[in-house]
C-alpha cells in the first residue's frame, strides 16, 4: 500500500464525523499485537493506516477516545457523590 500521502497532513481530506463515530464504536482492536505490520516508518500498523485516511485523522480519533474516557471518568464520579 503506498501510504506517502499518510503523514501529509495537507493532503488530508475532511474528517467524516459518521466513519469516526463508527470507528469510536468498533476500535481496531487487533492493534498494538507484535504481528501488526508496521508501514514504512515503522510507527503505524494497517489497522490504523487502512481505517484512517490521514495522520490528522487518527489524532482526531485519538482526541475523541481520550475525551470520551474523561467524560466517562467525569460521569463515574459525579455518580458517585
Ligand atoms: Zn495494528
Amino acid at each position: 500500500m503506498n501510504n506517502s500521502n499518510w503523514y501529509d497532513r495537507s493532503k488530508s481530506p475532511p474528517i467524516d464525523m459518521e466513519h469516526m463515530r463508527e470507528v469510536l464504536e468498533n476500535p481496531p482492536i487487533s492493534c498494538g499485537k507484535e504481528c501488526c505490520p508496521k508501514d514504512e516508518h515503522g510507527n503505524y500498523c494497517e489497522c490504523i493506516t487502512t481505517v484512517f485516511p490521514n495522520i490528522e485523522h487518527y489524532e482526531t480519533y485519538l482526541e475523541l477516545v481520550k475525551r470520551r474516557i474523561e467524560s466517562a471518568f467525569v460521569d463515574l464520579i459525579q455518580t458517585k457523590n
